[in-house]
């Protein structure tokens, strides 16, 4: 891993251009990043700019980038509703880069504070996303799969998507099986379509925290839960999960490593061509009844991809663009096989 050769890497959560930042001392000296981009950090000296190069850049040289808590701090200012605590010293060993804080040798000689980074749990980096320090992980053949997680706004084909995965190879691909309180049809069986529950039952599960996620229908729950997925993981297959971007965050653990890759939708213009005879559920339809596009849906559909991005866009490890169905699905075919054999960047969050 990457702590014993004793290098600390960090995904940028975030865009950054040093010409456009009149904080920094010099613009020159600055390194500008992409959200996503890798980054080894070279220097954590300075409590305010730290020293990083991207990850396998063979130049040595470093370049200054805002340290996490100056970045945090600074965009908390621009946002009043994130509250940002006073630190302590002894928050230190509870922050998200605690070996990088221990390396620091100004911080022993004057026996202080350098680095004023609080909790990470005390507020969620959803709200102010900066760096996350990251490990290479690469699946052994023993191990379970990671968990695959499909986001993307309504219409943009990721059930399409999903589907044809599935067929490609059943032996290998699998999905969860929702629970539900309503009747059972007569020809639905429980544990193929749904597994049936009672609302009871269904709303202890609940309290339980057993499900990722859950809504109502028609005065009935329904939801995915959380043994769904171990039992398709269980099974040695790929578990192809499709959620709301919003419940990742809680999905992000050692046991499942999500993988999270985000459907988008084209230009507006790609889509009128594109799905000029396709059919959508819109969530405006009370029914539920599959309508040609129309210009509203593809308009929600790109607003809707665009709020996503930007609120959830750090979470994201694969953007792939839904614009002609099959190179998407090939795309997403090359992702998986990468998956299972490529090294990945991984949060280091996920071994504490
Ligand atoms: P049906 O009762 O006709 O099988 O499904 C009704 C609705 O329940 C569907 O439109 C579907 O969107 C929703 N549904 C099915 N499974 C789940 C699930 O796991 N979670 C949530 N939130 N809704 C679901």
């Amino acid at each position: 891993t990457a702590s014993k050769e004793g290098k600390v890497f960090i995904k940028a959560l975030f865009d950054y251009d040093p010409k456009e930042d009149k904080a920094i001392p010099c613009k020159e000296a600055g390194l500008s990043f992409r959200k996503g981009d890798i980054l080894q950090i070279m220097s954590q000296d300075d409590v305010t700019w730290w020293q990083a190069k991207h990850e396998g850049d063979a130049n040595p040289r470093a370049g200054l980038i805002p340290s996490k808590h100056f970045q945090e701090r600074r965009l908390a200012l621009r946002r009043p509703e994130i509250v940002v605590q006073p630190l302590k010293l002894s928050n230190r060993k509870s922050s998200g880069f605690r070996r990088s804080f221990r390396l620091s040798r100004k911080d022993k000689k004057t026996n202080k504070s350098m680095y004023e980074c609080k909790k990470s749990d005390q507020y969620d980096t959803a709200d102010v996303p900066t760096y996350e320090e990251v490990m290479p992980y690469r699946r052994q053949a023993h191990e379970k799969y990671r968990l695959v997680v499909l986001v993307g706004p309504v219409g943009v084909g990721l059930n399409e998507l999903k589907r044809k995965l599935l067929i490609s190879d059943t032996q290998h691909y699998g999905v969860t099986v929702p629970h539900t309180t309503r009747a059972r049809r007569s020809q639905e069986s429980d544990g193929v379509e749904y597994i049936f529950i009672s609302k009871h039952l269904f709303e202890t599960d609940v309290q339980n925290n057993k499900f990722i996620e859950y809504g109502e229908y028609k005065n009935n729950y329904y939801g995915t839960s959380i043994d769904s997925v171990r039992s398709v993981l269980a099974k040695n297959k790929v578990c192809l999960l499709d959620v709301q971007p919003h419940t990742v965050k809680h999905l992000r653990t050692l046991e499942f490593k999500p993988y999270v890759i985000f459907i988008k939708p084209p230009s507006i213009e790609r889509l009128r061509e594109t799905r000029k005879n396709a059919k959508i559920i819109s969530s405006r339809d009370d029914q539920g009844t599959a309508k040609p596009f129309t210009e509203e849906d593809f308009q929600e559909m790109i607003k809707s991809a665009q709020i996503m991005e930007s609120q959830y866009g750090h979470l994201f490890d694969k953007i792939i663009i839904n614009d002609d169905l099959t190179v998407a699905f090939n795309e997403l075919k090359t992702t998986f096989d990468k998956l299972e054999t490529d090294t990945h960047w991984v949060p280091v969050s996920w071994l504490h």
